[in-house]
């Protein structure tokens, strides 16, 4: 028994049963440990139920506790560290979010973390100053999602890529210890989120739109003040419109890659964004075997759709805007000033075209930022995806030009006259 009673006859009425000075005291291994009961018990009960001990049985209870912490070589002497448990949690959303890039997003390391950073700083922007407890309820996400100026200027689907977002920030929130939310809104009767909305991407290469850059290649870029840049822009087209690779691995195809026997080529995985190795079959009959076939003669090692001499050619934006210029009649300036100028019609032509047939003749979209703008010619991995061709036997089906589709980048209008081919 290592509990003892120590009351001083004069402050204690009852001290038969006085628990108010009850003591610990356990001699270990030479060393004598002696506490009082409440001092030792009170500091170690949970937080909002500390009260002094009731009973000699709960006393027995904490000796227990009293031995095993010396046991493991604690001093039950000393004060409790203070548990810091409810240091950390966030207080409103954009702390939460920040906590969630932290130590979430960032360590994971993925490579579309900086996409999930901008969704992260719209959110903030937005939801940022609500309690946390605010995204329980599905309210206040469902007027992000559907009152918010945000929610008015982009697309649905942009929408439903930044509420996927917070879910998953929230998933997360939900199994950290202690959880940060009770429940989550998304579920049926709360956030929804419905795909069957969003545009679908259907933005086809007209065939007369095709024949159109393909002449103007051949014949408006075969000059000197071109180059005579034009015939291998048309076998880069032709190379986008049969392939449907990344701009980039379709840049870096050299001879040796293309398999004659089983008329596929190889993307090799380093060379390809997704690290992913695979083989795009081609048609043997078709229009892009014709130019492979002309450049074996430049030897394996030579680039398929690079210079005319097979040298790497990693860079082609300025002669397609040029060609696309030229597909519509429109002159481009030749100078370092005119560059821009040039940038700014084939944007506006696109843009001003497709936000005209939207609106029925109103501009109403603020007008774009260069930077958006041009990102939003880049070739998107969506597309390269949805437009890539899956089994031999489609290969007929890729080969007609109008079989394919194009998209943009997503944030914008859809267009659908729009050439989508060989942009950046
Ligand atoms: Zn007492």
């Amino acid at each position: 028994m290592a509990i003892w009673r120590r009351c001083s006859k004069r402050t204690c009425m009852n001290p038969r049963r006085c628990l108010e000075h009850l003591w610990f005291d356990v001699t270990y291994r030479g060393t004598r440990f002696r506490v009082p009961v409440n001092e030792f018990a009170i500091p170690r009960m949970d937080a909002n139920k500390q009260r002094p001990i009731e009973s000699l049985e709960e006393a027995r209870d904490w000796e227990r506790v009293f031995i095993g912490e010396i046991k493991a070589g604690r001093d039950p002497r000393r004060p409790r560290p203070v548990q810091k448990s409810s240091n950390g949690a966030p207080k409103d959303v954009a702390s939460f979010l920040d906590a969630y890039v932290e130590r979430c997003v960032t360590p994971a390391a993925l490579k579309s973390v900086n996409s999930t950073c901008s969704r992260v700083d719209v959110l903030k922007k937005h939801l940022g100053e609500l309690p946390l407890d605010a995204l329980e309820e599905p309210d206040e996400i469902n007027r992000f999602k559907s009152g918010s100026d945000y929610a008015k200027r982009v697309e649905l689907a942009t929408i439903h890529r930044t509420l996927e977002t917070l879910r998953a920030a929230m998933n997360w929130g939900m199994a950290q210890t202690p959880p940060l939310f009770r429940k989550s809104p998304f579920h049926r009767f709360g956030v929804r989120m419905n795909k069957k909305g969003e545009t679908v991407r259907d933005r086809r290469l007209s065939r007369e739109e095709e024949k159109k850059l393909l002449d103007a290649a051949l014949q408006k870029m075969n000059t000197p003040e071109h180059q005579f840049v034009g015939p291998l822009l048309h076998d880069r087209l032709i190379g986008a419109l049969e392939l449907c690779c990344r701009r980039g691995e379709m840049l870096l195809i050299q001879n040796k890659r293309v398999n004659w026997e089983t008329f596929q080529i190889g993307i090799p995985g380093a060379t390809a964004k997704d690290k992913e190795n695979r083989r795009i079959p081609f048609n043997p009959e078709g229009r892009l075997a014709a130019i492979l076939e002309r450049r074996t003669k430049l030897g394996p090692d030579a680039y398929v759709f690079g210079t005319a001499t097979g040298e790497y050619q990693p860079e082609l934006q300025t002669a397609w805007e040029t060609l696309r210029l030229r597909a519509h009649g429109i002159e481009p300036r030749p100078t370092r000033k005119g560059a821009a100028w040039n940038r700014e019609q084939a944007l506006l032509e696109r843009h001003g075209r497709g936000t005209t047939a939207r609106t029925g003749g109103e501009l109403e979209q603020p007008t774009p930022t260069t930077s958006t703008r041009i990102r939003s010619l880049k070739w998107s991995s969506g597309v390269r995806k949805q437009c890539r061709p899956a089994r031999r036997s489609q290969i007929g089906h890729n080969a007609v030009p109008g079989g394919l589709k194009f998209g943009c980048g997503g944030t914008q209008p859809p267009i659908p006259t729009e050439l989508y081919v060989v942009a950046a």
